[in-house]
């Protein structure tokens, strides 16, 4: 629980410096974007650094916009909803780039899952976030296999278990940290804005995984946060 701690203490401090921040800089940045797109479609434009500024600022945008789902003062709504619906759902945004990867994504469920109390649009980013972090674990295809349990009487489960590279025991404490990536075009977000949601849906976020075996992922919610 010590660590649970620290990294929702962390979580509040970055939500309060991202609220700020994120919004500062992304009117400058569209600026200068916009004059980027400009000085490439001039003459004699050095077009291969050009290249490299707009991918660098298109890199600046995603984080600054994710920092900004963070932070954002959402209208929150919950509302009960199906759980296995929503994945569906999820699922098929994502299976084009599951196919490309040569992923198969399996969903699998106990009989008696409850609509749960949620934030819809919250909850599917944490699935997307984790969706995502399985299919890029697996470059050489697989299958990624999400169960949704019966945890006890007021709980349900959602396992997202993968077949992909892993990670070692000595990184699961970095996950949820702000900025902890290892791909070359990550943000190291997705984790940490999965965390937040889960938090606020009172619910629980674990991870557990094998190297070269692939990584679980549980996420635990409450069926109705407003007994918890
Ligand atoms: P990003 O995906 O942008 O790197 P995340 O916060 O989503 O940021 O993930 C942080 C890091 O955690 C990833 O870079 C990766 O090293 C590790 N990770 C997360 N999920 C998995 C997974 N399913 N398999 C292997 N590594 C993972
Ligand atoms: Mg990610």
């Amino acid at each position: 629980t010590e660590e649970l701690l620290r990294k929702s203490d962390k979580l509040a401090v970055v939500g309060q410096l991202a609220a700020g921040v994120a919004h500062e800089i992304r009117n400058p940045l569209t600026a200068i974007k916009g004059f980027v797109q400009l000085i490439a479609k001039s003459e004699g434009a050095k077009k291969e650094y050009v290249e490299i500024m707009l991918s660098e600022l298109d890199r600046i945008e995603l984080i600054i916009h994710e920092f900004l789902v963070l932070a954002k003062p959402q209208a929150v709504n919950y509302q009960q909803k199906n759980l296995l619906h929503l994945l569906q759902n999820i699922i098929a945004i994502v299976e084009t780039q599951a196919i490309m990867n040569n992923v198969q994504i399996l969903l699998t469920a106990d009989a008696d899952i409850p609509s749960i109390e949620c934030e819809e649009n919250q909850l599917k980013q944490v699935f997307i976030n984790v969706l995502k972090n399985a299919l890029e674990a697996m470059p050489d295809g697989g299958q990624i296999t999400i169960f949704v349990l019966r945890a006890d009487e007021d709980r349900v489960l959602i396992r997202f278990v993968d077949e992909g590279v892993g990670i070692p025991d000595e990184r699961i404490p970095k996950l949820g940290e702000p900025f902890y990536t290892t791909k070359e075009k990550g943000t190291g977000l997705g984790l940490m804005i999965s965390y937040k949601i889960i938090n606020e849906h009172k619910g629980e976020l674990s991870v557990s995984s094998q190297v070269n075996v692939g990584t679980t992922v549980d996420v635990v919610l409450p069926i109705d946060r407003k007994l918890k």
